[in-house]
């Protein structure tokens, strides 16, 4: 399928052109007609499937062929949204279309000034993208007016929920016009979403482009068991062998986010920190250098990372495994976006086991268990000494690189032998259906063709 089928007008076509795109992702081939035909939708989508332009493409289109029934430019186009970031991300693309006919976008979010944002909202939008309790804030202040709306789209509804987003999203919906057009967009379904689906949507379409709970195709996982005092060393390990250009990293915490970024920096890897206590300024600030390639590592947290849309992102790195299984999919999700392959790594240490269990339940298949090549057996302090071993230290680093894969859909290339002194660059193929035995140290997976 082209662009072409899509009845897209020439203006979105010029800006597809523009970006780059060249055939429609499955979302949005699924999604774009649906839309335009008038239906509902329930649209089950992996993280960095194309799911905004499925749904940005034929709103700004709609919207720019209705005549406006009066002249007051209140907005008719309500996107809610998770997080400051994919606030961020969605409003970026719905602006870059919404310019070309002639409508404005804006976004609306907490942590900042108000008065800025009421200010916006005076100037008059078509289209706004908000986290809920920003936007509720705005409603009960009567600084918005929200009965004007024609869309509403909950995107990724599912975070929304995890992040005790439910009520303010009713209490939002009660501003709202009865007749509108509702599409949600989620990457995992609960029970939650569809009682959520099932109070929102009218007789929705129901498109999914992925199996639900399921690790996004292009990406190449694979775990490292390594005792947590090591995970550092690890880490900058293979950072440095494997001579990767960028990674982000995942704690679990906002302290240990800090800290790790300062570890990191204290090896001379350049690394910064993206987390819920830092301003929105310095958030801002810290993600525009990392896109720009300034920045090596940044270290996040699941809620500043959710949503985040860097393109090229070769590896990810999971420091901690989360408590939420279902955050490992929207974590590995960063990497490997809109047809490009990516690698997710995990240094999992034995305390995480039942964690590990939890998420290999929910994927339906083992991941790959891998050594790194030329990982010292104790540890190094930074002068390069080996540090004497405790006594009674807990996990040894696994000698065999692979165990048994139930029915694993990617799996790294049989592992040759490392080239002496250096990690090989060269890149695991993921192969879907086969089990790998890797015989000797396994090396970490870097990235295809980049
Ligand atoms: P999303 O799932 O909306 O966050 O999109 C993920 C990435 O895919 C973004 O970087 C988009 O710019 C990109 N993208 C969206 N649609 C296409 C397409 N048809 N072809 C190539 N890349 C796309």
């Amino acid at each position: 399928m082209s662009f072409d089928s899509l009845g897209l007008c020439p203006e979105l076509m010029s800006a597809i052109a523009t970006q780059g795109y060249i055939t429609p992702t499955p979302i949005q081939a699924a999604a774009i007609p649906a839309i335009f035909e008038g239906y509902d939708l329930l649209a089950g989508a992996q993280t960095g499937t194309g799911k905004t332009a499925a749904f940005a493409l034929p709103i700004v289109q709609m919207l720019s062929q209705r005549i406006l029934k009066n002249k007051i430019r209140s907005p008719r186009v309500l996107v809610l949204v998770p997080t400051r970031e994919l606030a961020a991300q969605v409003s970026d693309q719905m602006k870059n279309y919404g310019r070309r006919l002639s409508l404005r976008a804006t976004m609306i979010y907490g942590g900042v000034n108000i008065q800025a944002q009421i200010e916006r909202l005076e100037r008059g939008v078509d289209i706004v993208v908000a986290t809920p309790g920003r936007l509720l804030d705005h409603a009960e202040r009567e600084t918005i007016d929200l009965s004007r709306i024609e869309f509403l789209v909950l995107d990724e509804a599912d975070r929304m929920l995890d992040l005790g987003f439910i009520d303010d999203i009713k209490k939002i919906t009660e501003y709202l016009p009865v007749k509108r057009h509702n599409l949600l967009f989620s990457a995992t379904y609960s029970h939650q979403i569809k009682k959520l689906a099932d109070e929102l949507l009218n007789q929705p379409r129901h498109i999914e482009v992925a199996r639900p709970n399921i690790a996004a195709d292009a990406v190449t996982q694979a775990i490292y068991h390594v005792e947590r005092s090591r995970k550092r060393e690890m880490l900058s390990h293979l950072i440095r062998k494997g001579e990767w250009s960028q990674v982000l990293v995942f704690t679990r915490t906002r302290y240990g986010a800090d800290k790790l970024t300062e570890e990191l920096m204290y090896d001379s890897i350049n690394a910064s920190a993206i987390h819920s206590n830092k301003s929105q300024s310095v958030r801002t600030r810290t993600l525009a250098e990392f896109k720009k390639g300034e920045i090596r590592v940044l270290v996040a947290t699941d809620v500043a990372a959710r949503g985040l849309d860097i393109q090229h992102l070769p590896h990810v790195v999971n420091f901690e495994l989360p408590q939420v299984a279902e955050d490992y999919v929207h974590r590995i999700g960063r990497t490997g976006r809109a047809g490009e392959e990516g690698i997710a790594l995990s240094l999992v240490c034995p305390a995480e086991s039942p964690r590990l269990k939890a998420i290999e339940e929910l994927l339906e298949y083992s991941i790959t268990v891998q050594t790194v090549a030329d990982f010292p057996a104790l540890p190094v302090n930074r002068g390069g000494r080996l540090k004497p071993k405790k006594k009674n230290s807990g996990h040894k680093p696994k000698k065999t690189t692979t165990k048994s894969n139930k029915a694993q859909p990617k799996l790294a290339k049989q592992a040759k032998e490392a080239p002496k002194g250096k990690a090989a660059q060269k890149p695991s193929k993921p192969r879907r259906g086969k089990q790998t035995s890797n015989r000797g140290m396994s090396q970490p997976p870097t990235r295809r063709g980049r």
